[in-house]
């Protein structure tokens, strides 16, 4: 502690270069609510282990150019929110869309924001009441993300910044579970950004690459990230902790099933920035570059109606329900489209590193070959970032198959499984993006 202390007074009396300000603002339903992410539940929420927030990072360089760090701890978020919180973003603080990066925890122990078509099957007798429940919740989300954000801006002041990454081994790649013989990569990096100011440490943003799944129970909390943050603010009571997930798509944190689990992997991971914040950390220099594309990728198209009527009279479950879907949006004369518009986002902070954050359920090899091509160093994997509508196989797991290969899709909405190209058409564009923040 005493080294970063003095290593933070330092920085702010050498270079008074950037401000930040945090704050956050909870977003605990206040009342039974259905769950995301496990598909497989049958009644809403009972009770509350943990309150779950929405917290903003505000970042000003020299030039007096802001920046907005956003974590949720929901499992995803969707064009209708990420774009009523950018208007408002744009509208209030003249801030651009490049300047607000948005990612999710991905707990699975929090509310369904938005669309719950997928989960509708298995909702029985709460459907109707829950139709309005969710409909408020979703509502009402901008509005407490957007306070977060004001709160952020209003608290910035002169600051300093360092980063370094550490380690923690949790994470299993959880395809392995299905099939031993498929390999088994993760990225056990735990890359810090801490904030100090006036000798305290103000923030703490922090990243791990891992499903937030450890419970599955209906109590709302934030997993095992949930109380990594909690335990770093306990530790650290005048900062605010943000957890950033990475390309944690095929990992869990194994093994798992008790809020005995949870609260050790999040003792573990909090511990892992605590050495960091309590090593040697690289002062961060002056300016953030930002840069966000949207690079088009494809779904398989959708089978011709005649395959879709097959399904639904020959497959069942959830392979079913998509072909009913499906047919709907087809009766209904809606357009599917086999197309999407996927968004990168790079964060180069001064000369030091640069935050790569990529939309939709990032698979591991996607850390690992930005890393191994940009620098093991100096690069920060984000996933689940400013729109998570699936997963995003790499071609490896594309070519396995399994669920992260594609099989997922048969809980969206959309035609298909991505394309045997998704990883090359990202990787393109994530060349073309890093050669722009990194001159
Ligand atoms: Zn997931």
């Amino acid at each position: 502690m005493m080294r970063l202390v003095f290593c933070l007074l330092l920085a702010v009396q050498l270079q008074a270069a950037w401000k930040a300000g945090a704050a956050k603002v909870s977003i605990t339903p206040g009342e039974s609510i259905w769950m995301a992410g496990f598909a497989s539940r049958t009644k809403p929420s009972e009770g509350v282990r943990q309150e779950i927030w929405s917290k903003a990072l505000a970042l000003e360089d020299a030039a007096g150019t802001r920046s907005l760090l956003v974590t949720l701890d929901l499992v995803s978020i969707r064009p209708h929110i990420a774009d009523a919180v950018a208007a408002h973003v744009k509208e209030k603080h003249g801030i651009p869309r490049e300047r607000l990066l948005l990612n999710v925890s991905h707990t699975h122990s929090a509310p369904i924001v938005g669309d719950f078509t997928s989960y509708e099957s298995r909702m029985g007798e709460y459907l109707e009441k829950q139709r309005p429940v969710i409909a408020r919740y979703t509502a009402a989300l901008p509005d407490k993300i957007n306070e977060s954000i004001d709160k952020a801006i209003a608290a910035l002041a002169p600051a300093s910044l360092h980063y370094e990454q550490g380690f923690a081994g949790f994470a299993v790649n959880r395809r392995r579970v299905t099939n031993r013989t498929w390999p088994g990569p993760v990225d056990h990096d735990v890359p810090v950004l801490a904030i100090g100011s006036n000798g305290r440490i103000r923030a703490i943003v922090f990243g791990y690459a891992c499903h937030n799944t450890v419970l599955s129970d209906n109590r709302i909390n934030g997993d095992y990230a949930g109380y990594a943050q909690e335990a770093l603010e306990r530790q650290y009571p005048e900062s605010i902790a943000l957890f950033v997930q990475g390309a944690g798509a095929d990992a869990n944190a194994l093994p798992r099933n008790t809020v005995e689990a949870a609260e050790r992997y999040g003792a573990t991971l909090a511990q892992a920035v605590d050495l960091v914040l309590k090593g040697k950390m690289r002062s961060v220099s002056d300016g953030l570059t930002a840069v966000m594309e949207k690079p088009e990728i494809r779904f398989r198209p959708l089978a011709s109606r005649e395959e879709l009527q097959k399904r639904l009279a020959t497959t069942t479950g959830y392979e079913r329900e998509h072909a009913q879907r499906m047919l709907g949006k087809l009766d209904r004369g809606e357009k599917v489209t086999d197309r999407y518009p996927y968004p990168i986002q790079a964060w180069r902070f001064g000369r030091e590193f640069t935050l790569l954050a990529l939309g939709g359920e990032l698979v591991v090899d996607y850390a690992l070959r930005f890393k191994q091509k940009y620098g093991w160093q100096t690069t920060w994997i984000a996933g689940y970032s400013n729109d998570v509508f699936g997963y995003i196989p790499s071609k490896r797991v594309w070519r396995e198959g399994g669920y992260e290969g594609g099989g997922a899709f048969l809980f969206s909405s959309f035609p298909g499984p991505l394309d045997e190209e998704t990883e090359e058409v990202i990787a393109t564009s994530v060349d073309g993006i890093m050669t722009k923040v990194q001159r």
